[in-house]
């Protein structure tokens, strides 16, 4: 099907209950009229006026494949810029990933950028005598006797560009839900006195790397507005880029102990996002999904205190009624990105689909998603 494109969608928020009634209808006649041509999907910290819209839920590397797995031709991704862009490298050029509002970014992305990252990659290599697995006639090789590589890995949070640079240099994406596996598969390619160079989230780094039994003192932080530790950085396993998510940086020890006091008994799950002290203080740590198991599977009555973005908690909280799910944060801590995705802006674009003419669509280039997907699969194969 070729569709011209219109420029971005650029309407306010309406938040009355008329107004949300009259989207609500909208919406719901544009998906009739386009059938099983469009798939909806909705990220766990969407609203909950689109999530009743999404024929898929989840988090972004589970969205990800269902778009890689769906045969619709319309894909609409109501989530943040870098979940599009790995649902357009993840489908067939036959098929339109859109976004309801393209300016809805992730600051954790944002944090790493490709000139930054090859920068710190080039330092690394010649200050701490490494080499680039580019070089080896095979860069998916566990490494070799004597050899000491520097691998990147890459959070499915990033940029395509950068996903596409780890695909090129041998490295890897990981999730927050296979992230140990990940590391594992990059340390047996670094070889003996090689590094993990982990961008952009330092915190999922460090506590996946300690929760596999290293110690701070294998762990270097780069962080591109500061001169390099080199002592740090030479004596390190793992070099963790500076970024950080602003939702997760949010929880303190001093939120799970106030929440100890006022619930005693309660259970405590925090995002491996959050800093290490949060992390350490909680009693589980894991990904969206596994946050939502570890409600699922606590005892009738619990209560649990959820380290997690806003939306998320209060459908956990709601989904599962025998059991009282609260959020660390006493303040509202949604994703102020994932929130510019508004129902008015679901209804403007499924309306052009409906007559034709496809707005905010993502497309990678091809150069950029070749690569990319070098570093994708890399998971997906350790992952299954
Ligand atoms: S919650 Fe954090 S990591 Fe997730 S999209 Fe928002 S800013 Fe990015």
């Amino acid at each position: 099907m070729q569709l011209p494109s219109l420029p971005s969608c650029s309407i306010g928020d309406i938040d009355s209950d008329a107004d949300s009634e009259q989207l609500r209808q909208r919406i719901t006649d544009a998906k009739e009229q386009l059938g099983d041509k469009l798939m909806i999907l909705g990220h766990h910290y969407q609203r909950d006026s689109i999530i009743e819209h999404a024929d898929e839920t989840g988090d972004s590397f589970l969205l990800a494949r269902k778009a890689a797995d769906s045969e619709a031709e319309l894909i609409v991704f109501c989530g943040v810029h870098f979940m599009a862009e790995s649902a357009d490298i993840l489908t067939d050029d036959n098929q339109i990933v859109m976004m309801p509002n393209i300016r809805a970014g992730c600051s954790m992305a944002d944090m790493a950028d490709l000139p930054d990252v090859e920068a710190c990659w080039n330092e690394l290599l010649e200050n701490c005598n490494l080499s680039d697995p580019a070089s080896r006639e095979n860069a998916e090789l566990p490494a070799e006797h004597g050899q000491s590589y520097l691998v990147p890995v890459t959070y499915m949070n990033s940029s395509a560009d950068l996903k596409a640079f780890v695909g090129h240099h041998g490295g890897i994406v990981c999730t927050s839900s296979n992230a140990a596996g990940v590391l594992e598969w990059a340390l047996e390619r670094a070889g003996e006195g090689g590094k993990v160079l982990f961008f952009p989230d330092q915190h999922l780094g460090r506590n996946t790397a300690l929760a596999m039994g290293y110690e701070e003192q294998d762990l270097a932080v780069w962080n591109p507005m500061m001169v390099p530790d080199w002592e740090s950085l030479n004596a390190s396993t793992f070099v963790l880029w500076h970024g950080y998510c602003s939702v997760h940086q949010r929880f303190t020890v001093d939120q799970i102990n106030d929440f100890r006091e006022d619930y005693p008994g309660a259970l405590v799950i925090a995002h491996p996002e959050c800093d290490r002290e949060v992390v350490d203080a909680a009693d589980a740590s894991g990904s969206t999904e596994m946050i939502r198991r570890y409600v699922e599977d606590a005892p009738s009555g619990s209560v649990i205190g959820v380290g997690t973005e806003i939306h998320l908690v209060k459908r956990l909280d709601s989904n599962y009624s025998d059991k009282k799910v609260i959020c660390l944060d006493p303040g509202v801590c949604p994703c102020s990105t994932m929130y510019m995705i508004h129902p008015a802006f679901l209804a403007d674009l499924l309306e052009s689909l409906v007559e034709g003419q496809v707005a905010n669509r993502i497309v990678v280039p091809s150069q950029i998603a070749d690569e990319a997907i070098l570093a994708l699969n890399r998971m997906l194969s350790i992952v299954a």
